[in-house]
């Protein structure tokens, strides 16, 4: 019967614990990667934490089967309250620890010690690189264990490069960003600021606490010679240099086997897709600002103000809790027609971003939006918040060159002239259309056979099988 072809089937398949950090732009990365190892002949188990879990699968209501064959995912608490703030960073990161290694050895003790059939059993664990404490769990159990990193490689060079940082004055001996210093970590990339460091978010704190437990990521992610990133050699070849050890495996994307997406935190409105298809060649304006970032309601009427100056067709996602003053539904302004936009609450964005009529991408910068924009040879502006992408928009701005930024008002406002100026700036220059298509070429390169991330990508499966 059906069962019994299914369980022979599975029979010498390994099986590999995935565990991304509780946020959609870590979940993406590892879901990508997860079912390019089942496309592999892997059977997969996805753990979220409750929390992400229960809007996975309310975002995805019946239409993706969350229990295949192949890939089953399940959840377990991320040592947080109902009512606790999941964007506290230092608080998440504390609660996560003091829960979380516990759990995930009890799952796999539990699900190894299930039924005597060595196939089943979960052979190696995949943790995001902020999760790497669970190298320690792998290493206990004597199985595998690899890292990977989602955002750039720049970041964990940044990160190995902590004791020089102290040394240079850059961070004081607590970990914390010394003012108004400028510093690069090698020639050809990004010069920063101090008030830039990714990991240096909140109070002087939260500081502290996220400073702590990079330092300890560090030192785990060291207990494996399997550290991947989201990233490709083109695009970083200095980071890459300075820690050899990781392995570029980049661009991870969705394959194209189904409609939607799984491991979605909102359900995506595909009838923007349709939209897309009845504007012209390269015409729209897609705008998006990732999962977490909220905007101030007077900057949200600008940029609302400054899309319909363009006069040009948008595609504009504004989520649910997209209003820093917290109202369900942000205020429009009264000017606002919105006659040649789509506004969506959640977009299928790289279907967005790889569509023909996609000209160029307002974005916030994070590293997945970066990833895939540059993957499809889509121009930028850049619109940064905080975490790393102020670093991602220097990349984009300063290195790539394929995209502008914004200049403040004397408000400190991005304003509605302001933003029509810099969409019509790059509209109308080639020379960044042309280095976006041949960071596109280079980009897709390392994908096909003899490319730098797909023998990565090979070896890395090679070794899981072994
Ligand atoms: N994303 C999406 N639909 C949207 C907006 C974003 O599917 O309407 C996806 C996007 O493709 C990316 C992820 O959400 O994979 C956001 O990750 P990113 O690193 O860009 O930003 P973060 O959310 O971490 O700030």
């Amino acid at each position: 019967n059906h069962s019994s072809s299914i369980h022979k089937k599975l029979m010498g398949i390994p099986h590999i614990l995935v565990l991304p950090f509780p946020a959609q732009g870590h979940v993406n990365p590892l879901m990508h990667l997860s079912k390019r190892l089942v496309q592999h002949g892997f059977k997969i188990t996805f753990l979220n934490t409750d929390f992400n879990h229960k809007r996975v699968v309310s975002a995805t209501n019946e239409h993706v089967n969350l229990e295949g064959p192949r890939m089953r995912l399940i959840s377990i608490p991320d040592g947080l309250g109902p009512e606790d703030d999941r964007n506290d960073l230092a608080s998440l990161c504390v609660a996560m620890l003091r829960t979380m290694p516990s759990l995930v050895e009890r799952v796999i003790e539990d699900i190894n010690g299930l039924d005597d059939d060595a196939s089943e059993k979960i052979s190696g664990i995949i943790a995001d690189v902020n999760m790497s404490w669970a190298l320690e769990i792998a290493d206990k159990l004597g199985i595998k264990g690899a890292v990977l990193c989602p955002s750039a490689a720049a970041i964990s060079a940044m990160q190995e490069s902590i004791p020089k940082l102290i040394q240079d004055g850059i961070l004081d001996s607590n970990g914390l960003p010394v003012k108004n210093r400028k510093f690069q970590i090698l020639p050809g990339m990004p010069i920063m600021d101090t008030a830039d460091i990714p990991w240096c978010i909140g109070d002087s704190t939260s500081m502290k606490i996220i400073f702590d437990y990079v330092v300890r990521l560090v030192q785990w992610s060291h207990l494996t010679d399997w550290r991947l990133c989201n990233t490709t050699s083109d695009l970083e070849p200095e980071a890459l240099s300075l820690c050899p050890k990781i392995l570029p495996i980049g661009p991870l994307m969705e394959s194209d086997d189904n409609l939607r997406s799984l491991g979605q935190f909102w359900e995506e409105d595909l009838s923007c897709l349709s939209w897309l298809d009845q504007q012209p060649p390269c015409s729209v304006i897609y705008i998006a600002f990732g999962s977490f970032t909220v905007f101030d309601p007077l900057q949200f009427k600008e940029l609302a103000l400054g899309l319909e100056l363009t006069n040009k067709s948008f595609l504009w996602v504004v989520r649910e809790d997209i209003d820093t003053k917290g109202n369900t539904k942000t205020a429009y302004p009264d000017e606002f027609q919105g006659t040649r936009g789509k506004i969506v609450k959640w977009a299928p964005q790289q279907k967005v971003l790889r569509h023909p009529a996609t000209a160029c991408f307002i974005s916030h910068c994070g590293w997945n939006s970066t990833v895939e924009g540059l993957s499809n040879g889509v121009p930028f502006l850049c619109w940064p918040y905080f975490a790393d992408q102020v670093f991602d928009k220097s990349y984009i701005c300063d290195v790539w060159k394929v995209g502008l930024g914004f200049d403040l008002d004397e408000k400190g406002l991005i304003s509605r002239w302001e933003i029509k100026k810099k969409v019509d700036q790059l509209l109308g220059d080639d020379n960044i259309r042309g280095r976006s298509q041949k960071l596109k070429g280079m980009i897709v390169n390392n994908t096909l056979e003899g490319g730098q991330s797909y023998e990565n990508f090979n070896k890395f499966v090679e070794w899981l099988k072994e």
